[in-house]
């Protein structure tokens, strides 16, 4: 057999570096700060919720295809209550396997092959896959140190200048994964009229968009314009610490989410139906919940960067996510890769090298991102391992 088995669309797309850097944590019991997952579950009563549903019987067998009315009409109040935005839970929401799956089946429904779309870089490891798959072609316009070489900006005259023709759609991401960037509302506004002047589709993921420390998360979608011409997506692992649930949804006009459950229905049709039930309590908790959750972990992020500045690392302090990015070259370091695969053995802690996030293999080398969403005393414990690496 002469043909490769994996298609071209795939070429490239190996095991993901999570899974590697996993396995490496496990081998060397090392303190796994790779992967973007808290360490403590989120609310009993959450949990609870789930518990309850499978034993009343809902959501046992397959829930409705655009998901449980309870949950639509739950993302549907959300949407009202935190932003004023309104929402039909019958035709414009619909409920995914995650936010993973809602960005596959919109770059599905809504590509044609040889569309491009403008990505930020570096990006969340999905997006250039289900870019290829879709038959899209990747643009990045990558976020860059600003000039206090304190976090990662966006430049928007390069976003001007990265669409085209042939652009169908931005693929956006705010709070950004992984630099912890938060696009402020003049970006926002910038980006809102780029697209309407250029006639474009976005697909905007907000999954972080309750896990901002500075400033605030304003919806593309309430921008002049872009009501009809954005598919918005979040998820509730972030939001209430159950990334294994994979309850996501999609809110956008009816024809945007028509052309996206099209796609979506096989893909996975449905999932997680119980879970379906205790997220839609979720979204219902109390504002303090949701201000809890970010001062929790805004302490985190405080502690982690504080201590990887002690520890020597350059650092990017992030407004928003799960993540901090540095820069490893004080350190006497500027290889990502083989910094991230001797640091298990030099000090037992796991990190994730940026340069997974870039288009071109030497984008971002010297730069390594650690998740903070783990237990105080988890942090306390890698940043006196790190503080090793100078001695
Ligand atoms: C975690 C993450 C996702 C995936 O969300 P799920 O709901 O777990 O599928 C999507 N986008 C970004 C930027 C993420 O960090």
């Amino acid at each position: 057999m002469t043909r490769p088995l994996l298609n071209r669309r795939l070429d490239g797309f190996g095991t993901t570096i999570f899974a590697e850097m996993s396995a490496l944590a496990t081998r060397t019991g090392s303190i796994n700060l790779g992967q973007g997952f808290p360490d403590t579950d989120g609310p009993e009563e959450v949990r609870e919720a789930a518990v309850r549903a499978l034993r009343d019987g809902r959501g046992n067998q397959y829930p409705p295809g655009p998901g449980i009315p309870e949950l639509r009409s739950a993302i549907s109040e959300h949407q009202a209550r935190r932003y004023g935005l309104a929402f039909d839970p019958d035709t414009e929401v619909l409920v995914t396997a995650g936010a993973t799956e809602a960005i596959a089946a919109a770059l599905l429904a809504l590509l044609e092959p040889g569309d491009e779309v403008i990505a930020l870089e570096p990006y969340y490891d999905s997006y250039a896959a289900c870019i290829a798959m879709a038959g899209g072609r990747r643009v990045p316009v990558t976020l860059r140190p600003s000039a206090g070489r304190d976090r990662f900006v966006l430049d928007l005259d390069e976003l001007r200048a990265a669409v085209t023709d042939r652009t169908r759609l931005i693929l956006l991401n705010t709070p950004h994964n992984p630099t912890g960037t938060v696009l402020t509302r003049a970006e926002l506004a910038a980006i809102a009229q780029l697209a309407v002047e250029r006639d474009l589709l976005v697909v905007t993921d907000e999954v972080y968009e309750h896990l901002v420390f500075d400033g605030e998360h304003v919806p593309l979608v309430t921008f002049p314009g872009m009501r009809d011409r954005t598919v918005t997506i979040s998820s509730a692992g972030k939001t209430f610490s159950f990334t294994g649930w994979k309850v996501g949804w999609v809110t956008a006009s009816p024809g945007l989410v028509n052309a996206v459950r099209t796609a979506k229905q096989f893909l996975t049709y449905v999932a997680s139906g119980p879970f379906q039930y205790a997220v839609a309590e979720a979204l219902r908790l109390p504002d303090t919940y949701f201000s809890h959750l970010a001062d929790d972990l805004r302490a985190k992020r405080d502690l982690l960067s504080n201590g990887l500045v002690e520890a020597g690392f350059d650092v990017f302090r992030p407004a928003g996510t799960y993540f901090v990015t540095t820069d490893i070259r004080p350190l006497g370091d500027d290889d990502g890769f083989a910094f991230c695969r001797s640091l298990p053995a030099r000090c037992g802690v796991v990190a994730i090298p940026n340069a997974v996030f870039y288009n071109d293999t030497n984008g971002g080398t010297a730069f390594v991102r650690f998740a903070f969403c783990k237990r105080t005393e988890v942090l306390h414990d890698a940043i006196s391992r790190l503080k090793q690496l100078r001695s």
